[in-house]
């Protein structure tokens, strides 16, 4: 369990909360999707009604420890002032003699915003100097920022030294994220069904074999089914495949029998001449892939096939897409399963930063009980690891 906000007293104090602003921002830096900004705000909201001032901080992209305009934080703050309906303050350095000044200066009720964290180099060097310059800026420590957990950098790690387990709390989109994830590994609603997706087993092996012993059922779609299929001794011509990956498959394919769990992998695809968005494409079944031709999304049949798998679910858990959505030819599949698992009234779960995004695009959004905001952090929570950016906030295990 960790530490809860609403554990502690914040009248009159100066609160550090470090957010996930990592927002994507078109050629013109507009930002064009705000959901990292809007989740942070139950856990800015709550703070501002207790009375205290805030010290918001954030990354965004990856600037390489100096300014770069292209990085500023300003986008967010724009975006923070009108989501908040608020003025709120901005420091145009991050630890530097702007951000001490203003932040000495914030009254109760007032909210100030640095700069990109990662134009201090300390930052993703977990660096105990620069957490100690950003510590003494407030009095209490929030970690909101999900997605970096995975992380051990100085605004997620280090600064709770500093702080100490008593002033270091997790901010409500944080306990939200872990509660999520606990309650589906610990305590999910059977029948449990995970759909599988993205571009490489590699990257989602972990996750399988922990998910195995807890799920019911497992959906295998997107570029890692084709290695599954090649380990059944399918030829799936140039469709991705990790040929030194073909054995852990197989291992996988394996433990998924013995411990009862039903699998399903494609039966069809939309198979394409190349990997490109107008490539020449049709869809044909596993067995057929013409030799030279790649799967670049599941087919019809599949799609059916997933469907009627899905349909007893009481708890879904997703993360990958099941084709290259992002050329329109073929996401078709992925926007199928994003509407299917919408339409079950099971608990859905949905991982993955593409996952997310597929979701958004088929208007499913709303629908489904939660949608974490984190990519790399969900997969970890998933393979059982304990976050270092979690770890300094638990009072007991998770
Ligand atoms: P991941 O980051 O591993 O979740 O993978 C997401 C990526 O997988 C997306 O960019 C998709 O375009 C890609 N992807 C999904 N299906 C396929 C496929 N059949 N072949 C190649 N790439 C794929």
């Amino acid at each position: 369990m960790v530490r809860s906000i609403k554990d502690t007293d914040l009248k009159g104090k100066r609160v550090f909360i470090r957010c996930d602003f990592n927002v994507p921002l078109d050629e013109y830096l507009n930002i064009t999707d705000d959901r990292r900004i809007k989740s942070a705000l139950p856990t800015i909201k709550y703070c501002l009604d207790h009375g205290c001032s805030i010290i918001l901080a954030s990354h965004l992209g990856r600037p390489k420890g100096v300014y770069e305009q292209k990085y500023s934080l300003e986008p967010v703050y724009k975006r923070l002032t009108r989501l908040l309906d608020n003025e709120i303050k901005f420091a145009e350095d991050v630890v530097g003699n702007d951000a001490i000044s203003k932040a000495q200066e914030l009254q109760d009720g007032e909210i100030l915003l640095l700069e990109n964290l990662r134009f201090e180099k300390g930052e993703t060097k977990n660096d105990p100097e620069f957490a100690q310059k950003l510590a003494s800026l407030a009095d209490i420590y929030v970690n909101d920022a999900f997605g970096v957990c995975h992380r051990a950098h100085a605004s997620v790690v280090a600064i709770t030294e500093c702080f100490g387990l008593e002033k270091s709390f997790a901010g409500f989109l944080l306990q939200k994220e872990i509660e999520f994830s606990q309650n589906l590994l610990k305590r999910p609603s059977r029948p449990f069904v995970a759909v599988v997706g993205g571009s490489k087993v590699s990257g989602k092996l972990q996750a399988l074999k922990n998910l195995i012993p807890r799920i019911d059922k497992l959906i295998i779609g997107g570029g890692m089914a084709f290695t599954f299929l090649r380990a059944q001794g399918l030829d799936v011509g140039n469709s991705l495949v990790e040929d030194d990956l073909v054995t852990e498959a197989l291992v996988v394919l394996e433990e998924a029998k013995k411990q009862h769990v039903k699998l399903y992998l494609p039966v069809d695809v939309v198979a394409a001449q190349a990997f490109a968005p107008d490539a020449t494409s049709k869809f044909v079944t596993t067995q057929e892939i013409p030799k030279g031709w790649m799967g670049l999304d599941i087919g019809p049949a599949t799609s059916r096939l997933f469907r009627e798998a899905l349909n007893d679910a009481q708890t879904i858990l997703w993360n990958g897409p099941m084709g290259v959505f992002e050329f329109e030819k073929f996401s078709k599949g992925s926007t199928k399963m994003s509407h299917v698992i919408a339409e079950t009234h099971a608990i859905t779960v949905v991982g993955g930063g593409d996952t997310a995004d597929v979701v958004a695009r088929s208007g499913d959004a709303d629908e489904m009980t939660f949608i974490s905001t984190g990519g790399g952090a969900s997969l970890e929570l998933i393979e059982g690891k304990e976050l270092p950016g979690i770890k300094p906030l638990c009072i007991n295990e998770l």
